[in-house]
């Protein structure tokens, strides 16, 4: 059910030209094992055949787990907000209850994937994670860089995130209550409830948490 194209690759060390098989597009069966894959990182390894150098081979990949009615497309250091594909969108009839999303870096992938694998809202949880990010500003007194969703537990009724702060981009988790979460919850059910009828892939990132965030304040 994947798609696969086969590429040459020249060794960055070696310099030996070696045929690679390249996945571009997950779907159906074959989804559970991509999503370990990619959740582990091993899924863009690539090693020399001849001088086993080893390597991220970073290219764009449609991981498409309609069970779970998602859609995340990566695109390497994409600038785009919004990805309308034609192709995409015929090929699969009726997108309407499916979340499409864009990322542009293999975290922000691996963290959509997390999140949506388990029916977590993903506006919400990046309105969470702005609300974090500037207790963190605040009380680390740093600049940070990133953050990503790192766990939720309903048992002990709290949520964290991994942030990167300062010049040294330092690792600094925050864990807060799950009431953040699901405040934000109601602020999307409120006011971005209709985001993910438009067609295309969106961004749903610190951006669009820091936009959303403003739009809403103003209401
Ligand atoms: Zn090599």
């Amino acid at each position: 059910m994947s798609e696969k194209i086969v590429k040459t690759i020249i060794c960055p060390k070696c310099s030996e030209k070696s045929e690679t098989e390249i996945i571009c597009s997950v779907n159906g069966k074959d989804v559970p094992d991509m999503k370990k894959d990619v959740l582990s990182d091993k899924f863009f390894k690539w090693k020399c055949p001849r001088c086993r150098f080893e390597t991220q081979l970073l290219h764009p990949l449609l991981y498409n787990d309609m069970e779970n009615d998602f859609m995340v497309y990566y695109i390497p250091n994409t600038k785009r907000r919004i990805l309308v594909d034609e192709k995409i969108e015929s090929e699969f009839a009726d997108l309407s209850d499916v979340k499409k999303r864009l990322v542009s870096n293999v975290s922000e992938l691996k963290e959509k994937i997390a999140l949506l694998d388990e029916n977590t809202n993903d506006m919400a949880m990046e309105l969470a994670k702005h609300a974090v990010e500037r207790i963190v500003e605040k009380t680390a007194n740093k600049t940070v860089y990133e953050g990503y969703f790192l766990e939720m537990s309903q048992e002990e009724n709290t949520v964290s995130f991994q942030f990167f702060v300062g010049t040294e981009k330092r690792p600094y988790i925050q864990t807060t209550r799950l009431e953040v979460y699901r405040r934000s919850l109601e602020i999307v059910r409120q006011y971005f409830s209709d985001t993910d009828s438009q067609s295309g892939f969106i961004k749903i990132d610190r951006e669009w948490a820091k936009e959303a965030f403003r739009i809403y304040k103003s209401r």
